[in-house]
């Protein structure tokens, strides 16, 4: 029910989780956090409590300046470990998180199952991963093959996304809320604007359509077009 990504200078796990503790009261019954450090992608998730996933990482000491996170409210399977996100591909290269309900899901994973996709849970979401994974191997721009996924999707979403030894993240909006903040030197998405809030008060609003590309340096947005956008920014000035 609730997303955040980070891409920048400090720490993307510290700012992950406070940012899932500042969306709790969105409501939710499972939390995970995926990180892009020196290995590959990073993964912690489970039913219950954010304090409980911060807890596991502590113990894993993982590290990393980009990564991407959720707190879910489930809709399509029950609330467990396995459900929650982010979602990975089989060959853990990509991880995504999503809000909402993709409406094509049983026919897309009967596709992607007859490719020899396996999925390891539940969810409407877990098709995603499996999509962008799908793509990446007939497109040679990772752009390419995540526009291509989302293309396939019929429902409402905001989904962000991790593609291992690129330290970027990718996401796209529709129907589901998705903010971008903007600091010096770090960027931020989230669902909502408390989330980011303590590191800035700069916000982009994104609109349905939208495909957004998040590096340390740089916050890149694309129409539904596909065409590149410079939309407006402005100033938070009230405190939630
Ligand atoms: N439909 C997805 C699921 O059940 C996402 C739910 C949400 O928005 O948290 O996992």
């Amino acid at each position: 029910c609730g997303i955040i990504a980070h891409a920048g200078a400090d720490d993307a796990v510290g700012t992950l989780i406070d940012g899932l503790e500042r969306l709790e009261y969105r409501g939710y019954d499972s939390a995970g956090i995926a990180v892009q450090n020196g290995s590959g992608i990073a993964v912690h998730k489970r039913a219950g409590d954010v304090s409980e996933v911060r807890d596991e990482i502590q113990t894993a000491a993982s590290s990393g300046d980009v990564g991407i996170g959720h707190t879910r409210w489930s809709t399509h399977g029950p609330p467990t470990d396995e459900n929650a996100h982010p979602h990975t591909s089989d060959t853990d290269n990509v991880a995504v998180v999503h809000n909402g309900i993709i409406e094509n899901h049983a026919e897309l994973r009967e596709f992607l199952s007859d490719e020899g996709y396996e999925f390891t849970s539940d969810t409407d979401t877990e098709v995603i991963p499996h999509l962008f994974e799908h793509f990446r191997k007939q497109e040679s721009e990772t752009i390419a093959a995540f526009r291509r996924a989302v293309e396939e999707l019929e429902g409402s979403y905001a989904i962000a996304a991790l593609v291992r030894d690129e330290g970027r993240v990718y996401a796209a909006r529709a129907g589901s809320p998705l903010v971008l903040g903007l600091d010096d030197g770090q960027y931020y998405l989230a669902s909502d604007i408390p989330a980011f809030i303590e590191h800035t008060r700069d916000v982009v609003y994104l609109e349905d359509g939208d495909v957004v590309i998040l590096e340390p340096d740089e916050a890149h947005i694309f129409d539904e077009n596909g065409l590149s956008v410079d939309r407006s920014g402005e100033r938070v000035d009230w405190n939630p």
